[in-house]
């Protein structure tokens, strides 16, 4: 039997919804954070007092000192990319001697996964608006049983012989534009030795430290709209974002697993291409992605905004079967007079749902009804508590946590560490 206590934080939107920040604050709790799926598409942004830390693949809870940061089976690895965030940190000062491993069963990704992206993307009739960092071909060539895995780096031979495979392959479908194919091949293939000094079998050290009545924290990178199984699909990314890819993407069973916090932002961003149904008229989208600093942490692509999608949170909760909900970037809403919810979709047909529909293109052309609800037009970034909040805020919560299903455990009210209302 397991002592520890197993945490999930996932995305509950399109991503984006400050994720980082509730790890960070939840890290403090625990002795294990690992994420499950993702790569460096996913870019976590984490404020303390002056610094800023943008972590890509590395678990954000590195920055609490002492504690382990494992990388599960289910991320596909940028070797480069890895050690550039690696070296980073130590430059920072940040120990990490002995606090950060690498699941032997992770796909490695290779700078001919990025020249097929970069390739897809531009030849594409229907973007799907990648990061362009290589991630779906790189799990493309894992269901398709090509891929590369740490345990691999071991390989010799064996390893040269599967890397100019997949090279020679990814000539093949690039065709004449073959250019950085190569990338920095030899550079990644350097780094294999120091990659496989960080080797470990994820699952089996969790469910150790699970045993040992260690606390755990699973962090999903994007979000639930851009899960393989249950998002927008073709407008998703190309892993298991929710709650049960985390047992998937460490290695260890959904029995371990205790509880699951969603994440949603007050309102709704989305970046890249894909349906966005509350999505805002273009004077408030442009206020809001201003004073939410809606830009990409990787790419820096301005983000659409669109009012609360409760119809999305409300299947969110469902298929992430959530124990808990932390609301984000509540103080960017501080200063606008009214503020909707969508709680509804008319449908084309001249029906209406409050299910989240599995036809994406359906969603393209649904229309939200809203909810309006006066705003509070106070600063709340001071607020320690629930009862601190003005009362329109407090009924904003209230109503979020009513659609939602779930109880509300955390408001954020801004970037800082201590700006965080613990319910
Ligand atoms: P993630 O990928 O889900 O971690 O999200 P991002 O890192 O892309 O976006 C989070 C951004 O919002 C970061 O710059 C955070 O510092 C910031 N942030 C997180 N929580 C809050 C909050 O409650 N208020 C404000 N104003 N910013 C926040």
């Amino acid at each position: 039997m397991a002592t520890g206590q197993c945490k999930v934080v996932v995305g509950c939107q399109w991503g984006d919804e400050g994720k980082g920040k509730i790890v960070d604050v939840l890290a403090e709790d625990v002795d294990v954070i690992a994420r499950y799926q993702g790569g460096a598409n996913a870019g976590h942004t984490v404020h303390v007092g002056e610094e800023e830390f943008i972590l890509h693949q590395i678990p954000s809870g590195i920055i609490h000192p002492g504690k382990r940061c494992l990388l599960g089976n289910g991320v596909v690895l940028d070797v480069l990319q890895f050690f550039e965030e690696y070296d980073a940190l130590a430059e920072r000062g940040i120990d990490l001697l002995g606090r950060i491993g690498v699941s032997e069963r992770a796909h490695l990704l290779l700078p001919y996964h990025k020249a097929l992206d970069r390739a897809f993307e531009d030849q594409a009739a229907e973007k799907i608006g990648t990061t362009r960092r290589g991630i779906g071909p790189a799990y493309e060539a894992k269901a398709g049983r090509r891929g590369l895995r740490v345990a691999d780096l071991r390989g010799g031979e064996r390893l040269e012989e599967r890397v100019q495979e997949g090279l020679e392959r990814a000539r093949e479908r690039i065709g004449g534009g073959s250019n950085g194919l190569e990338g920095d091949l030899r550079g990644s293939l350097q780094l294999g030795e120091r990659l496989s000094s960080l080797a470990t079998d994820t699952g089996f050290e969790l469910t150790e430290a699970l045993r040992a009545g260690k606390r755990v924290l699973l962090e999903g990178a994007q979000g639930t709209a851009l899960d393989l199984d249950h998002g927008t699909y073709p407008f998703v990314t190309s892993s298991n974002t929710t709650a049960s890819g985390a047992g998937t993407g460490v290695g260890i069973g959904p029995t371990m697993i205790d509880s699951v916090v969603g994440v949603v932002k007050a309102y709704t961003t989305r970046v890249g291409n894909g349906p966005l149904p509350s999505s805002l008229e273009p004077g408030m989208d442009q206020r809001i992605r201003e004073l939410g600093g809606e830009f990409g942490a990787t790419t820096g692509r301005p983000r659409r905004c669109g009012w609360f999608d409760a119809v999305l949170a409300r299947y969110a909760a469902r298929v992430n079967g959530l124990t808990g909900i932390a609301v984000t970037k509540l103080d960017v809403l501080d200063t606008i007079g009214e503020i909707s919810i969508a709680v509804a979709y008319s449908t084309k047909d001249g029906g209406s749902t409050k299910e989240f529909p599995a036809d994406t293109w359906s969603l393209e052309s649904v229309q939200p009804h809203y909810e309006t609800h006066p705003g509070w037009q106070t600063d709340t970034t001071r607020a320690k508590t629930l009862a601190d909040l003005p009362k329109n805020a407090r009924a904003y919560l209230n109503r979020i946590e009513e659609l939602t299903g779930a109880p509300i455990t955390m408001v954020s009210v801004g970037t800082e560490r201590t700006q965080i209302i613990r319910v």
